[in-house]
């Protein structure tokens, strides 16, 4: 993964981070070495994808988003060659999941696309909750301190560069993971296919009911631009 931190006047009034909220943000097309600004009425950009706002520092005016390296791809490949002057169009930000934090137990599990949403929901957690953290992540140099009030049970589990493999490391531990309860609050966010696997495997082997799911689908196996509203609901 990659840091970078978008800055700009724009930026003046970026409401704090909200738990797995989203931004939009479009990058150049090949060939131009800024994308063409966005116009209310004009068409939608081809190279617009959906990040996740990890920090917010309203007096600096920058706003932190970590991208996942994975390849080919307007946006993975922007990231990899970023330097700083280069610019991006940003829109948003979008509401995310709004944990219930009145509940104590949580189950969040998540591949890195969806590691700064995690964050950011573990950052609205009270004292008075737990969580536990399953995160599948491409080598165990991903791994970092994750923060939160609540008190935190975390699993860091390589998938390594195959992505074929994504949401094979999070199924295979959630065969050992004790079964959450009934008051557990589960969100779950990875490759869309991996989504419903593992929607219905918590189901199935885990005695988990639907409603106690939330699942999101952040990107998918060979689909560009995959959609942002993602939500398994047709499995
Ligand atoms: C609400 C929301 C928040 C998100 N926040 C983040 C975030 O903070 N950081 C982040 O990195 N991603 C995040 N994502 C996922 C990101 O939007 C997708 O990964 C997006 O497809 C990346 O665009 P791209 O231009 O790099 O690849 P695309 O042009 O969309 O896809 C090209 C190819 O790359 C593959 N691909 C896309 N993403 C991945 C991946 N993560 N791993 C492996 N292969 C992939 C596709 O299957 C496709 O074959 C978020 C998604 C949603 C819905």
């Amino acid at each position: 993964m990659r840091r970078i931190t978008l800055k700009g006047a724009e930026l003046e009034g970026f409401p704090p981070v909200g738990p797995a909220s989203y931004i939009k943000l479009i990058f150049p097309e090949p060939g131009q070495t800024e994308p063409v600004r966005p116009l209310p009425d004009g068409p939608r950009a081809v190279s617009m994808r959906t990040y996740t706002p990890l920090a917010v520092r309203p007096e600096a005016l920058e706003v932190d988003v970590d991208f996942v390296l994975h390849g080919e791809g307007p946006a993975s490949t922007w990231a990899a060659q970023a330097s700083v002057g280069q610019v991006l169009y940003l829109m948003g930000p979008g509401p995310g999941y709004q944990p219930d934090t009145a509940c104590t137990e949580h189950l969040l599990l998540a591949d890195d696309s969806a590691l700064p949403a995690v964050e950011t929901i573990l950052a609205t957690l009270p004292a008075s909750a737990r969580a536990r953290v399953l995160l599948e992540v491409i080598s165990d140099a991903e791994q970092r301190p994750l923060h939160s009030a609540a008190k935190l049970e975390v699993s860091w589990l390589a998938r390594g560069t195959n992505h074929r493999a994504a949401g094979q490391p999070l199924a295979a531990a959630l065969r050992t993971l004790a079964p959450p309860g009934p008051d557990t609050r589960i969100y779950l966010a990875c490759e869309a296919a991996a989504m419903r696997r593992i929607r219905q495997q918590l189901v199935d082997e885990l005695g988990v009911s639907r409603s106690q799911i939330v699942g999101r689908g952040y990107w998918k196996l060979d689909v560009v631009n995959h959609p942002d509203h993602d939500y398994g609901d047709d499995a």
